[in-house]
């Protein structure tokens, strides 16, 4: 079993590339995923994270789909873990189920309110934000690699970017070794933000979160406003969904190229559970000289 620390590999300064996935709700749902995960061994992952549902609802799903992944795929997996609905004592549990598993890293998150609730409430005997169950994990299980979220755009809750970094950098304090970054299509986001971490003495990797955009009703589902280049490329692209796709691989293709160019030590793709475009996107990074060993 792979239960090298994330960490670890961000250290060698070879740009990683790594995959998330979400629990499926149904059979159907999770044959695809394993179909899409077959296909993906190709894109040879160096970690795949799977999601913990909106108001901790996937904690099982989260766990038998890691252990699977791990099992059938041989990938180094790193779930993710809310404070979602959980005393700490069961949040101890369920980390120390992971550790007895042989996995070594954690997404260490705050999580979103459960569905119907538009404010986050912590759970009685459990956790307010991210960075307390950073430290609790850091106390309880130092040697568990701990990602943590980063909006480049900052946190919808939060008053202003700057008092979101300084957020981040307790988080960072108590524990968090990298950053994984929430999505965004224009690079300039994330040069400023990764700047702005710099100055604030947060000196630790910053992973760069992308989601290929498949089509314009998933872009207009999550609310994101694109930049106008791809807004115009997708309009010229009209209604059909293969064309939009190939748009999303080829605007997602130069940015990351980009990014790597620019020092950014990989890429994390989000990729809804499906295979085409990651592996669109892995071909056409190739063919610019990226990720070819
Ligand atoms: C890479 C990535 C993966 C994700 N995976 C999941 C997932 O699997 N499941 C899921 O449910 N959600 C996931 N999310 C979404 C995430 O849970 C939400 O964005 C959530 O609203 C915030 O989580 P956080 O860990 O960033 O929280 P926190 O770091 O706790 O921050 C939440 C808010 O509180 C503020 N804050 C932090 N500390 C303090 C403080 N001491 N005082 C005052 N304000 C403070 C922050 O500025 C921010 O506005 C993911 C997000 C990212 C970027």
């Amino acid at each position: 079993m792979n239960s090298q620390p994330i960490t670890s590999l961000l250290k060698t300064g070879r740009p990683i590339k790594s995959l998330e996935f979400f629990p499926p709700k149904s059979e159907d749902d999770t044959r695809r995923l394993f179909l899409a995960a077959s296909r993906l061994k190709e894109f040879a992952p160096d970690f795949v994270s799977v999601t913990y549902g909106a108001g901790g609802s996937t904690r099982q799903l989260t766990q038998g789909i890691t252990a699977r992944l791990q099992k059938e795929l041989g990938w180094l997996m790193m779930p993710h873990l809310t404070c979602v609905g959980s005393t700490k004592d069961e949040l101890k549990d369920i980390i120390q189920a992971f550790h007895n598993e042989g996995f070594r890293n954690i997404m260490t998150l705050r999580g979103d309110p459960p569905n119907g609730q538009t404010k986050f409430v912590a759970t009685k005997d459990g956790f307010r934000y991210a960075s307390d169950l950073v430290g609790f994990i850091k106390s309880h299980f130092p040697d568990i690699c701990m990602g943590v979220a980063g909006y480049p755009d900052k946190h919808p809750e939060s008053p202003s970017l700057e008092e979101d970094i300084k957020h981040l950098k307790f988080k960072v304090d108590q524990g968090g070794d990298f950053i994984t970054t929430q999505l965004f299509y224009d690079n300039q986001l994330y040069f400023e933000y990764v700047e702005k971490l710099r100055v604030l003495g947060i000196d630790k990797p910053v992973l760069p979160g992308i989601l290929p955009v498949l089509n314009v009703a998933q872009v207009q589902r999550f609310g994101i406003t694109l930049p106008e280049a791809l807004n115009q490329k997708l309009q010229a692209a009209g209604d059909e969904k293969a064309a939009q796709q190939q748009v999303g691989v080829e605007w997602a293709v130069d940015q990351i190229a980009e990014l790597l160019d620019h020092g950014a030590p990989g890429v994390h793709l989000y990729i809804m559970n499906m295979s085409k475009s990651a592996l669109g996107i892995l071909e056409g990074l190739r063919s610019k000289g990226h990720f070819l060993d």
